[in-house]
């Protein structure tokens, strides 16, 4: 098979590829970047997904394509960039992939689609009403509605995977990490909450610095600890090709991730004891993360099976700190 991925230089996307060239398949990427893969199997496009003269060439001759690349961003300053990335490049990417007759087109969504922050009932199944509350989860259903249009009108069969929240395991205990920085660590949470303009709960952290680099457990005003799912790269790359080759994928829509979600109460005081960090404590305003998101449709369906639960991520992520520390 030709499989065309997209955001093939991205955390997932990568993994992906480098998971189909072992597999022995075709692989072409389309990314803004270049994914710096030297493999005879793979070549890339390197343009973004709304150029329609670069989707047409990533298109060119493919069996298959797994549209994992998008912008992430939560900042009101990203918001037009979002919605060309995420919408129109989506878009883009999908009517080029009909017109180059691609059999399958799979699209990363999120599970802010719902959305998982103010859930009407827990956990989250599929047949949860669609709401998002952040333009990137806005962007991310428009997306799905782009995609699911396509397959109605066309033979391409579509697979819409809603991710769980996705990191690779060396990721998780590094205080500059794009996710793990301002979700565990103090002072990059402060710099993201004042990035926010939430000058309530940076104020709130600031006070808590015990004056030395420590971790954040956050729990919401009423002292409930953060929940929610953390999936490793590896699991969500399983699930990816699932959704690539099974015959029971097609025309489906699935939660992807962690069959379990991840108590900040049970693993940081596990992350500060592993590193040596201090821990503190701080109440957020509002109701905070905490929610529980049913993977039961691609494990019954797709035979879909994670295997790198969060203690697990945690002994490479423990690895890879100490490396970065020598
Ligand atoms: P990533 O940010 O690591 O990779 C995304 C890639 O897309 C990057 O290499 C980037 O250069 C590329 N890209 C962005 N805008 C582009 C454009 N306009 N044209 C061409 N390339 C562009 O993301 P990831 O963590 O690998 O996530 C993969 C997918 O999963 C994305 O669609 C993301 O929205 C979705 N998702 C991720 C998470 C998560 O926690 N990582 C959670 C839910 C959904």
């Amino acid at each position: 098979m030709k499989v065309l991925v997209t955001g093939s230089a991205g955390r997932v996307g990568s993994f992906v590829v480098r998971q189909l060239l072992e597999a022995g398949h075709q692989v072409r990427g389309f990314d803004l970047r270049s994914a710096l893969i030297d493999d005879a199997g793979f070549d890339e496009v390197v343009g973004a997904f709304d150029d329609r003269e670069a989707a047409a060439r990533a298109c060119e001759g493919i069996d298959a394509v797994l549209h994992l690349g998008a912008f992430m961003s939560w900042l009101a300053s990203d918001r037009d960039r979002l919605f060309q990335a995420n919408v129109e490049g989506t878009r883009i990417v999908a009517e080029a992939a009909v017109a180059a007759k691609v059999g399958r087109f799979v699209f990363a969504s999120s599970g802010e689609v719902y959305p998982e922050n103010r859930p009407e009932f827990q956990p989250i199944t599929e047949d949860h009403p669609k709401e998002p509350l952040s333009p990137y989860g806005l962007t991310k259903l428009l997306g799905e509605e782009l995609v699911t249009f396509q397959g109605r009108v066309s033979s391409m069969e579509t697979v819409i995977l809603r991710f769980s929240h996705t990191q690779n395991a060396d990721e998780l205990l590094d205080p500059d990490s794009f996710f793990s920085g301002p979700r565990f660590f103090l002072r990059p949470k402060i710099k993201q909450q004042e990035a926010f303009g939430n000058r309530t709960a940076a104020d709130l952290l600031r006070a808590a610095d015990p004056g030395r680099p420590a971790l954040v457990l956050t729990r919401n005003e009423n002292g409930r600890p953060f929940k929610m799912h953390i999936t490793d790269t590896r699991d969500m790359a399983r699930g990816v090709l699932l959704a690539l080759s099974h015959p029971k994928a097609a025309g489906g829509v699935f939660n992807l991730g962690a069959t379990d979600p991840v108590d900040f109460a049970e693993v940081l005081p596990v992350m500060a004891d592993r590193i040596g960090w201090p821990l503190v404590t701080v109440d957020l305003p509002g109701s905070g993360v905490w929610y529980h998101t049913s993977n039961q449709r691609i494990r019954e369906a797709l035979g879909f099976e994670p295997k790198w639960p969060i203690m697990r991520m945690l002994d490479e992520a423990v690895a890879a700190w100490t490396t970065r520390q020598s």
